[in-house]
């Protein structure tokens, strides 16, 4: 599939900071892409720089096959930016805001198509102000769709919302894919990038340090299954990364996380360390691995560190 968003030796500083360094990637024509990566990680400085927002310091970024320094204008009227919720117009009813985006377009969806598409159809008359959090999601989304754009941009779409609320937004982008457009999102939940994006970049401290899909970096990096378990009193992990098929550990608080290549031979062989120890194993529990392992593995701590 073609590319449609192409970004390559992508860097930008401030001051000290280098909020994004040297990064290149693309986005193919209909996929849903998420850039995954925690707080200050530089999701934001990509995608406004992508957007035509942010200048770069250096590097290129194309899309739908135009310079964004060349074509930022014609990039602009064919792409939607959600903005953040805090920015919508809290004194204005629901409809009047999406009939004042309709009106920045030349021609623009219909009222009633965007408000059928977030599902608002009970709330067209309430103040913004009074939306739920997931509800005004919900409109960003939509006053980002007003355009009919080719390609949306996401920054965080379901930030603090509850699980119900988040899968409404899955489903509203999983739905504009189905329609044909390309999303790009970022995000710094692992569920969402797992269960929502078809390719993620995991990006830290202004660097991609992977790309591919979810599952894809799962199985490149881990061919282990991690065995959970509670600790009754602190054990040095030196005794349990010796444990028959075990590769690593990782305690946090009391938590043990032991990655196994062979699980039943692990945890044949932490029983017999516990029973001499005698020590208590409470809440134990074996789990294939996932992209917080993938992020664990290559950045040494969690994405909410
Ligand atoms: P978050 O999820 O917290 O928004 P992020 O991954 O989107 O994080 P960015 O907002 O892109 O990260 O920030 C990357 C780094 O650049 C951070 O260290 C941030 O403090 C810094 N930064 C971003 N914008 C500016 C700015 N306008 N002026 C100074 N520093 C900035």
């Amino acid at each position: 599939m073609s590319a449609v968003i192409e970004v390559e030796k992508l860097r930008k500083s401030y001051g000290e900071i280098k909020a994004v360094n040297n990064i290149s990637f693309s986005v193919a024509q209909g996929e849903i892409f998420g850039m995954l990566g925690p707080n200050g990680a530089g999701k934001t400085t990509t995608m406004e720089i992508v957007e035509g927002l942010r200048p770069a310091d250096s590097g290129s970024v194309s899309v739908l096959g135009m310079d964004i320094k060349q074509r930022p204008r014609r990039i602009k009227g064919s792409i939607g930016v959600q903005l953040q919720t805090t920015s919508l117009y809290p004194r204005l009813k629901v409809h009047e805001v999406i009939d004042l985006f309709g009106s920045f377009f030349p021609k623009a969806v219909s009222l009633e198509e965007i408000i059928k598409l977030v599902g608002l159809e009970d709330s067209s008359n309430k103040l913004c102000i009074n939306l739920s959090g997931g509800q005004q999601q919900r409109l960003s989304v939509g006053l980002a769709l007003v355009n009919d754009p080719q390609i949306l941009f996401l920054d965080e779409p379901t930030s603090g919302l509850d699980p119900q609320a988040r899968h409404n937004i899955w489903d509203l982008i999983k739905l504009q894919k189905e329609k044909g457009k390309t999303v790009f999102l970022t995000t710094h939940y692992m569920e969402e990038a797992e269960r929502l994006c078809e390719r993620v970049a995991i990006i830290d401290h202004g660097e991609i340090i992977a790309t591919d899909r979810p599952d894809r970096l799962v199985s490149q990096y881990f061919n282990e299954e991690a065995i959970e378990f509670q600790l009754d009193r602190p054990l040095g992990d030196e005794v349990l990364r010796q444990l028959a098929g075990a590769t690593n550990v990782v305690m946090e608080n009391g938590r043990v996380t032991v990655y196994s290549k062979s699980v039943p031979v692990t945890i044949s062989a932490l029983m017999e360390v516990a029973k001499q120890g005698d020590m208590k194993l409470t809440d134990l529990y074996v789990r294939k691995a996932t992209l917080e392992d993938v992020f664990l593995k290559l950045t040494g701590r969690r994405i909410r560190d």
